[in-house]
């Protein structure tokens, strides 16, 4: 039987490994995701702490997104700010 602590620990280790490549896929690889798939990846980093993933996601999502009735709300820090 898989512990709930087994699944966190699965959890953060996706979050370690993947912080680079989920920041990246819609502007290096072209992924299209979906609002809510963009959105749910997003909350995952920021669930984990890891809120520049998360903004990443959002920030490239936001830019390529298609559809055009509900924009996100990107909360972008100081320091990812590139103006
Ligand atoms: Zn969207």
């Amino acid at each position: 039987m898989i512990t709930a602590r087994e699944q966190m620990q699965a959890a953060q280790t996706f979050i370690d490994q993947w912080a680079c490549l989920a920041s990246t896929l819609v502007d290096d690889y072209e992924c299209h995701m979906t609002c809510s798939e963009a959105e749910s990846l997003a909350a995952l980093f920021r669930a984990f702490g890891d809120t520049f993933t998360a903004e990443e996601v959002m920030r490239a999502h936001s830019e390529k997104d298609d559809e055009e009735d509900e924009p996100h709300e990107v909360h972008v820090t100081d320091s990812a700010e590139t103006a």
